[in-house]
């Protein structure tokens, strides 16, 4: 790493090179600014450690292709540079903290001239995960309410990217949060099919069978994928299925999945408490701690931690 990086001070990689975050500007006409034109993606350390990197920068490969966007670099530099951003600004945060790595790739500045090359920005920051506002998700479970806004059919814009343009997903969010700020969204598609939410994944768990939205139409997430891995190595069933309020209603447990999340209890739907009201509930538990296994760490113990005393 180059000598003139601050030892104190955060680092990003901003358009080939590493240099502190407080130095880079994105260009006003940044075709990303202007219209979202972007994609981007996001891993999480545990202990400082990277999980599925090399997940995450495939399917940001396939977001790039998606959107025709070349980066310029190829997904073993990627993963090369979202590491030295890693082990560079994880030492500067306080003990027992965690973090996202976050890639980020716009079209570049839109230009006036004709038949201009594109030059794609190509940004790697870190910032920490918020887990003192989010540790009472696992002591009491999340409260998921569905907006009235559908998530955007797959075949206006894919879901399975994940790009800049998340206002459908904000819209959600917003009209869930005047309502209670607290809440988290979860959209649900035309026919009133549960999706997702702005940053997570949903499943229900009824007669000890693990279920979750089909692939087409949310984005799939990585931890996604890893509990229907795992919950398939503990021998319950899993379907990736359509499931509408109805199932929602009468599952016996529930969760979200995400990067930082890993794997959270949902205690209600709508305001109704989900099956028995146990947060989480046994299949949950299971998968919970499964996946502490996997990450090589506590993850739930390092979000009570931060409970307020
Ligand atoms: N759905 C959306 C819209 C997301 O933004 C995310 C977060 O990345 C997820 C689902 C969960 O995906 P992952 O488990 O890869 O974080």
């Amino acid at each position: 790493m180059s000598t003139q990086l601050p030892a104190h001070d955060s680092i990003v990689f901003f358009n080939g090179s590493l240099m502190p975050e407080k130095d880079v500007g994105i260009p006003i006409r940044d075709r990303g600014f202007i219209y979202g034109d972007a994609v981007f993606d996001a891993t999480r350390t545990f202990g400082g450690r990277t999980f599925r990197l090399k997940e995450h920068i495939q399917r940001l490969y396939n977001s790039l292709r998606y959107l025709r966007i070349d980066p310029g670099l190829d997904p073993a530099e990627m993963e090369r540079w979202s590491l030295e951003v890693v082990n560079h600004n994880h030492p500067l945060l306080p003990p027992g903290q965690d973090m996202w790595v976050m890639q980020r790739i716009s079209r570049g500045v839109e230009s006036s001239e004709p038949g201009a090359a594109e030059q794609p920005t190509v940004l790697i920051e870190s910032h920490a995960i918020p887990f003192a506002r989010r540790a009472t998700l696992y002591r009491d479970g999340i409260s998921v309410v569905t907006p009235s806004v559908p998530r955007i059919p797959p075949r206006f814009l894919s879901p399975r990217a994940k790009t800049h343009n998340y206002l459908n997903l904000i819209m959600g969010d917003l009209e869930v949060r005047d309502t209670d700020p607290n809440a988290w969204s979860v959209l649900l598609d035309e026919a009133g099919n549960l999706t997702e939410g702005r940053g997570s994944n949903i499943f229900l768990v009824k007669d000890g069978t693990v279920t979750t939205p089909r692939g087409q139409f949310v984005l799939e997430g990585i931890t996604r994928g890893v509990v229907l891995d795992l919950a398939a190595g503990l021998g319950l069933p899993v379907a990736e299925t359509d499931l509408d309020l109805y199932d929602a209603y009468t599952a016996d447990e529930a969760f979200l999945t995400s990067t930082s999340l890993c794997v959270c209890p949902i205690g209600k739907v709508n305001g109704a408490a989900i099956g028995q009201g146990t947060v989480p509930g046994p299949v949950t538990q299971q998968l919970m701690t499964a996946f502490s296994d996997l990450a090589g760490m506590d993850y739930v113990e390092q979000y009570l931690a931060h409970l307020p005393s």
